[in-house]
Formats: C-alpha cells, sequence, structure tokens
C-alpha cells in the first residue's frame, strides 16, 4: 500500500498543526526532510519516540517541530507512522505537506487512516464507525459511549451473537449431511431452543443499544410563546452565552434560530421561534408560520408565558394547542410581581410548570432538571443505554431479528432444516457486514467518505 500523508488537525490558525503518515516509506521520507537536533538515525529510534528538530527543504528551513514514531504493527494504522507536529498556521503546514507529497507520499482521502486501521485488521467495521461518532459527539455522555464501542462494546456482542448461530449452522449442516444419525424431530427440538436463544440475543442488542439514538442525535425542543415573553431571554440563559438578540422591540427575535444545549448528556436542540402573534410585517409572518411549523415538528415544547402580564387570547390558544403535546409551561419574569391568575393553569399539572426569571436565571437549573424528566419519560431510563447503533447498523440488525423471527416460525411448522439453515447464513452475511468481514467497497467507501482528511 502506498503511503499516505494528511494535515490531521485544523485548517487555520492554532498552536500546533500536526501532519500525519503512515506506510512503509514513512521513515525514508522522515530521514529526507527532517533534521534532529541530536544528529541520530531515523532507523534506530525506538518506537513511540518523540524528536526535536527541523523540517528543510534541502538547506531551506521550514518549520521546527517534533517527529513522533510509531512503528507497525503498535501504530493507529498498524503501519509505519510518523507525527509531525509543526507550529499552527497554514503555510508552514502546507509546505511540509507538499514536501511529504514531494518525497513520494500520498495526499490520504478522508477516513483513510481509520480504513488502514480496518483493513489492517486492527478495528473492525462497527469500531472504525465508533471512531466516527467520538469525532461528532456532543456530549460526555455521547462521548463515553462511543469510546466504549470503539473499545469494543458492541463487536463483543455481536463476535458473541456470531458464534452461537456459526456453531448452529454447523450442528444444522452435519444432520443435513448426515440425516441417519439421529432422529429429526429430537434435533428439531434443539434447534428451536436455539434459535430462540439467539432471537433473545439478537433482541438484547437491539434493546441495549434503543436510547442510544437520543444521546447521539438529541431531541427537538422548540421554545414558543407570544411575542415579548423572554423566548430569546430564556434561550440565552440556557445556553448560558448571548447569541439571540434581545430586544425591547416586540418582533426582533425574526429567525428561526437552532442552538443545542447539553442536558445531563442529552443533546437538546432548541428551537427558538419567532414570537406567535398576528403581524403585518412579511418576515415576521414567515417566522410565526415556521413556528407553528416547529410546535409541531419538537419532540418537547416549552410554552413561555410572562408572569408579569394577565394572560391574553394568544397565551390562552397556545395553552390550548400545547395540551395534547409533550409539553412544560415556562413562566418567565418571576422578579416581578406575578400576574397570571393561576385559576386559569389550574387544568395543567403543577410538574408541568416551571417559574422562572430568564433575567436573574432564577429557576433555570430546576427547568433543566424537569426538562430531563421529561425527556426520562418518554424514552426511559438514558444511563442504560450501552452502545449506539448507527442507522446502517440498525438496519442489518433489524433485519437479522426478522430473519430469526420467521425461522422459529419454520421451526414451530416442523419445516425443513435446509430452509433454517439457508435463514441462519443469510443472518451471518448480516453480522458480516456489520463487523465489515464482508462488505462492498461501495459500502465501504462511502463509510469512510464521512470521515475527515487525515483521520
Ligand atoms: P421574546 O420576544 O419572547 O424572545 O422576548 P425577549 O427575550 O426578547 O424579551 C423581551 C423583553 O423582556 C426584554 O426586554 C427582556 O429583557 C425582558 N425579559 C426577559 N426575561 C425577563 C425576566 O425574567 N424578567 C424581566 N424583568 N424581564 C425579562
Amino acid at each position: 500500500m502506498e503511503t499516505i500523508c494528511a494535515i490531521s488537525t485544523p485548517l487555520g490558525i492554532s498552536g500546533i498543526g500536526i501532519i500525519r503518515l503512515s506506510g512503509e516509506k514513512t521513515y525514508k521520507i522522515i530521514e529526507e526532510i527532517f533534521l534532529p537536533k541530536r544528529k541520530t538515525k531515523v532507523k534506530n529510534w525506538p518506537t513511540h519516540t518523540v524528536h526535536y528538530g527541523y523540517i528543510v527543504d534541502g538547506e531551506r528551513i521550514i518549520d521546527e517541530v517534533l517527529v513522533t514514531i510509531m512503528r507497525a504493527p503498535k501504530s493507529y494504522t498498524r503501519e509505519d507512522m510518523a507525527e509531525i507536529g509543526c507550529h499552527g498556521g497554514l503555510s508552514a503546514l502546507k509546505e511540509v505537506l507538499n514536501l511529504c507529497i514531494k518525497k513520494g507520499a500520498k495526499l490520504a482521502s478522508p477516513g483513510e487512516f481509520t480504513k488502514r486501521a480496518f483493513l489492517n485488521g486492527r478495528i473492525d467495521l462497527s469500531q472504525a464507525e465508533s471512531v466516527l461518532e467520538i469525532i461528532n459527539s456532543q456530549t460526555e455522555k455521547s462521548l463515553e459511549i462511543s469510546i466504549k464501542k470503539l473499545k469494543g462494546s458492541l463487536s463483543n456482542e455481536i463476535n458473541k451473537l456470531y458464534e452461537k448461530i456459526f456453531s448452529l449452522l454447523v450442528q444444522i449442516e452435519g444432520k443435513i449431511d448426515f440425516p441417519e444419525e439421529e432422529d429429526i424431530s429430537e434435533i428439531n427440538l434443539n434447534v428451536e431452543e436455539e434459535i430462540k436463544k439467539i432471537k433473545t440475543q439478537i433482541k438484547e442488542i437491539l434493546s441495549k443499544s434503543k436510547n442510544g439514538k437520543i444521546v447521539f442525535e438529541g431531541i427537538k425542543a422548540a421554545i414558543i410563546g407570544r411575542t415579548n415573553v423572554g423566548k430569546s431571554s430564556l434561550l440565552n440563559k440556557l445556553l448560558k452565552e448571548e447569541r439571540a438578540i434581545v430586544t425591547e422591540i416586540p418582533g426582533t427575535t425574526r429567525d428561526i434560530l437552532q442552538e443545542t444545549i447539553n442536558i445531563k448528556g442529552i443533546p437538546v436542540k432548541i428551537i427558538d421561534t419567532a414570537g406567535i402573534r398576528k403581524t403585518k410585517g412579511k418576515i415576521e409572518k414567515m417566522g410565526v408560520k415556521k413556528a407553528l411549523y416547529w410546535m409541531e415538528k419538537a419532540e418537547i415544547n416549552l410554552l413561555v408565558l410572562d408572569g408579569s402580564q394577565a394572560l391574553n387570547q394568544n397565551d390562552r390558544k397556545l395553552l390550548q394547542k400545547i395540551k395534547n403535546k409533550t409539553y412544560l409551561i415556562v413562566i418567565n419574569k418571576i422578579d416581578l410581581p406575578m400576574k397570571i391568575n393561576k385559576e386559569e393553569l389550574k387544568n395543567f399539572p403543577e410538574e408541568n410548570i416551571s417559574y422562572i426569571s430568564a433575567k436573574t436565571g432564577y429557576g433555570i437549573e430546576k427547568l433543566e432538571e424537569k426538562i430531563y424528566n421529561l425527556i426520562l419519560k418518554g424514552y426511559g431510563n438514558i444511563k442504560e443505554t450501552e452502545f449506539y447503533l448507527n442507522i446502517r447498523q440498525e438496519n442489518l440488525l433489524k433485519k437479522s431479528y426478522s430473519i430469526i423471527k420467521n425461522t422459529l416460525k419454520l421451526c414451530k411448522e416442523k419445516q425443513g432444516i435446509e430452509l433454517i439453515a439457508q435463514n441462519l447464513r443469510e443472518i451471518i452475511k448480516m453480522i458480516d457486514s456489520i463487523t465489515g468481514k464482508n462488505i462492498s467497497q461501495h459500502i465501504l467507501e462511502e463509510i469512510f467518505s464521512q470521515f475527515c482528511i487525515g483521520k
């Protein structure tokens, strides 16, 4: 395989920038472009050591760097690798990169380092995919789950499942080849038991990942309410930074902003909608329409009311609409005298009402707690999530589950074991697709194209 190189840190001004190399020619290239302070030969450097010096193009010094080497097979890709830690800044990095290319390396394609780790057998495909999930993690919780997956939490379960199916298949195929050895009805009985166990195993994997989707992809929450009740102020408080523009003029929040807040490890995508009210302004009208749209789309609705004013028609309309949704009523501005007649809210359970002041921050923590409880109510215990299945993995497992269910039916109907064996082979194919043992080049390309260059 060719030696590849790439800039592995974000492009732009930064403290340091790293160029990665992987492949047979790595140390030959380093030897040619690196002038170590201590005049030692690269071939004599032990693995996992760091060396200080200069990158040079002939006589010209390009950058002062630290070179780390990791020899095969103890490296990310299992190939000979080096990382050149340059000073941040694009021009030096680009020059060093070009120099590596001039000396015989090829620019890596997206995810090519990870792809090599997979192709060289260091990790399976589900682990390679978890690398992507680590990169894209938004909260500590999702990071924790993806790291577990990289360490093999999913692969272990999948391998256990594989072994179980494989051993049953071997037994069945034995019976197909030598049918006279045992009474067929006795075999069927055992097979049925085994198939049941496999079914449970697949179900368990699916249920262990049940809430992974929420941990990774988050849920959508809309902040709704008429103009000037304090929606943007609330969003700011939740974000703990000034993002949406807050003004005293009614109707200034025109755009639908989307920001993500982290509520106990769950990314909650907050949609700040334009105040819902009748307006003449064209842009504003669009915002209102979008707000209603988001109210439908959101999984959780936070209806903000201005506690310092009596409820008006718009508030009542929204209260009416929110009833059959998953919601919290957020009574804001409680730093001012309360003017809402509580009688009007008597049909709403107290646990669905939060009292806050977006101005002083009073009640925000409690509100977050309530949002979290609302999520738990809807989705069950997120803490139990052991891994996250991406759509590809989930589809393969769901298909396997439906095949195994069918197989169980075949057993019960005392159908031929050839059919059962065929189904098991089908499931093995799906499992091989998850681990990457047997996967088309096309799907592989698609998976790795989601990575960034240098990973
Ligand atoms: P929106 O139109 O619903 O997004 O409302 P804004 O967040 O723009 O707030 C409208 C006005 O109410 C602004 O002047 C805010 O400073 C003020 N405001 C928001 N929250 C509070 C609060 O808790 N207490 C008080 N006293 N004023 C608030």
